[in-house]
């Protein structure tokens, strides 16, 4: 029965007509165009953690103008060739995240705008409503640009969050989308340290470089650890493979190399899951070291066992 069906369709595609007769009782099924899922759910102890896709797009221009600065164009192209993905283009993801303690939901980060967060949000089955905090990692259009909807505030029974040297850095030195999207919550915004817990298990850890206060934060449950990265590592095979390339959008990119190799490492030693805002959707991989470097190794069903 299977194989029928195979024959019928691989002739349909190179359009047999007398098999395409043949098959003519059959009304076609319209292409529907790619289909990526929008959350991903799993367990850690007894926590629950959703990766939540807000949006995704293909870049097509000069991504070693992006990650790899200081390497010539040979090299970034050979190095991609090897990984099989092409050099001249590649494809974006934003990742928010929610924690679900079983008190309390955490959304960390939300995406470049409020819309796909929230759509995200609503197919995972949370509404924006239920998060009880939000934590930034670091103050990026693409993370904090979620914070405000048409309407007002996306998370409107939500308290924030962020690291205390990033706060300052903007407040001195901040842009439009800073003052549009958290200025406003200056009064009310929680600082917080490297060391600190947002709840009991979630707790910060600094990851300076990307920006001057950037954050990372490690969850842990009953045993089980994961980190939460942000974007100390923003490309699976041109970061991790290479750490010392250069960032476009790394604030210090000495500092930023030293904070990949540091984490990169701890979390190959550990054998630890992180999830990456900008790694490869679902997000969630190990860190395996290769070379002078280190090998991203996308998480398979580990988190259903
Ligand atoms: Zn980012």
């Amino acid at each position: 029965m299977k194989k029928s069906l195979f024959i019928k369709r691989r002739n349909f595609i190179i359009g047999s007509s007398a098999l395409v007769s043949a098959t003519a009782s059959q009304a076609s099924a319209p292409l529907l165009g790619p289909s990526i899922s929008n959350f991903r759910r799993f367990q850690l102890g007894n926590f629950e953690i959703t990766t939540i896709l807000s949006g995704t797009r293909t870049i097509n221009n000069d991504p070693q103008g992006i990650f790899g600065l200081n390497v010539s164009k040979e090299v970034f192209s050979e190095v991609s060739k090897n990984n099989n993905i092409p050099d001249d283009r590649f494809q974006m993801f934003y990742t928010p995240t929610v924690v679900n303690t079983g008190n309390e939901l955490i959304l960390f980060d939300t995406g470049q705008n409020s819309e796909g967060t929230e759509t995200a949000l609503i197919s995972a089955g949370y509404y924006p409503d239920q998060i009880d905090k939000v934590v930034l990692t670091h103050f990026h259009g693409d993370h904090i640009g979620g914070l405000r909807n048409s309407k007002g505030r996306t998370f409107k029974n939500a308290s924030y969050y962020c690291g205390e040297l990033e706060y300052e850095e903007w407040d001195f030195s901040g842009n439009d989308t800073f003052e549009q999207m958290v200025r406003p919550l200056e009064d009310e915004i929680s600082m917080i340290n490297p060391g600190d817990d947002i709840v009991s298990g979630v707790t910060a850890m600094a990851a300076y470089g990307h920006t001057p206060g950037h954050l990372a934060f490690i969850i842990e449950s009953n045993g089980k650890q994961l980190l939460l990265g942000g974007d100390f590592a923003n490309h699976y095979v041109w970061s991790l493979a290479y750490p010392d390339w250069e960032l476009r959008f790394d604030r210090d990119r000495e500092m930023a190399a030293k904070t990949r190799r540091k984490i990169l490492s701890m979390l190959a030693y550990e054998k630890m899951p992180f999830i990456g805002y900008h790694m490869p959707w679902p997000g969630l991989g190990y860190v395996d070291t290769h070379n002078d470097g280190y090998h991203y190794n996308a998480a398979s069903y580990q988190m259903m066992l």
